[in-house]
């Protein structure tokens, strides 16, 4: 029997077979010396990536709010999903959002403080029969307590300047009401977005302010992220195979996603200082 790595393929008995024989383990030692060497250039490369994209993230520099905020009456603040379901209600709902939520008020309030007074809230808000639903389970249809603002932003003394977008998809601009908002509130051209998760709504939300800004040539413009008011949900793979969904490591969809932006001309910031 001959096999791959040649081991037992020595067995010819006259010098012609084991010519051939030893010709053939040859060629599938280069062959697999080759696959291999590929293999290993690629994780390599990979490897090289993923180290420079952890020491991008990790000197992300921060900003400072109040030199941002120049002119208030320029600047609103932008909020993903910060409802219910996807920091203490439902099958969404995530440790690692909800820790960004402290934060998140933080910019809320001092933006509030500097003269602020645009705060836009994109909300999770689902039909029942909702098309979203054979990709993630069912959450935060509209009227549960899961598509309700967060306890922390709803108890601000200055809530009654929210505008409150409901979605009903991950776009934050398909079929809602951000489009002609900003379509009524040109002068808005600075925009601080928070929320989650950082590679779906925040990522859609932000990257479509950046292009939208960029289609109307406001070279004004800037899209900040601050990377310490975003986050995501993970699921590791052993706990995802249990349950048949498809794994999500957090902190890396995390970086990749930050880079993402960043890499479409949002400010990715490590704080709002
Ligand atoms: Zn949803």
């Amino acid at each position: 029997m001959e096999t791959l790595d040649g081991i037992s393929a020595g067995g010819f008995t006259d010098s012609e077979s084991t010519i051939r024989g030893n010709a053939r383990i040859a060629v599938s030692q280069t062959l697999i010396k080759g696959i291999c060497t590929e293999g290993v250039m690629k994780m390599d490369k990979d490897k090289a990536f993923l180290d420079w994209l952890y020491q991008w993230e990790q000197s992300l520099p921060s900003l400072d709010l109040e030199e941002t905020i120049s002119d208030p009456s320029h600047v609103a603040v932008v909020s993903e999903d910060l409802v219910k379901g996807f920091c203490n209600a439902g099958p969404l709902a995530s440790e690692r959002v909800a820790g960004i939520v402290p934060a998140v008020v933080d910019i809320f309030e001092r933006a509030h403080n500097l003269g602020v007074h645009h705060f836009l809230l994109l909300q999770d808000t689902h039909d029942p029969d909702a098309l979203e639903f054979s990709a993630y389970p069912p959450h935060c249809v509209a009227g549960s307590e899961e598509s309700e603002m967060i306890d922390e932003l709803r108890s601000l003394a200055f809530a009654n300047l929210f505008t409150v977008i409901p979605k009903n998809s991950i776009s934050s601009d398909v079929g809602t009401g951000l489009t002609s908002w900003l379509d009524q509130h040109p002068e808005i051209i600075t925009f601080i977005v928070v929320g989650d998760c950082t590679d779906i709504c925040v990522y859609h939300g932000a990257t479509y302010l950046r292009v939208h800004a960029n289609i109307l040539g406001e070279a004004k413009a800037r899209v900040i992220v601050p990377a310490n008011c975003v986050q995501t949900y993970d699921l590791p793979v052993e706990a995802a195979v249990e349950v048949g969904a498809m794994p999500h490591g957090g902190d890396l969809l995390q970086r990749v996603f930050l880079y993402q932006m960043a890499l479409n001309g949002v400010e990715v910031v490590s704080s709002l200082t």
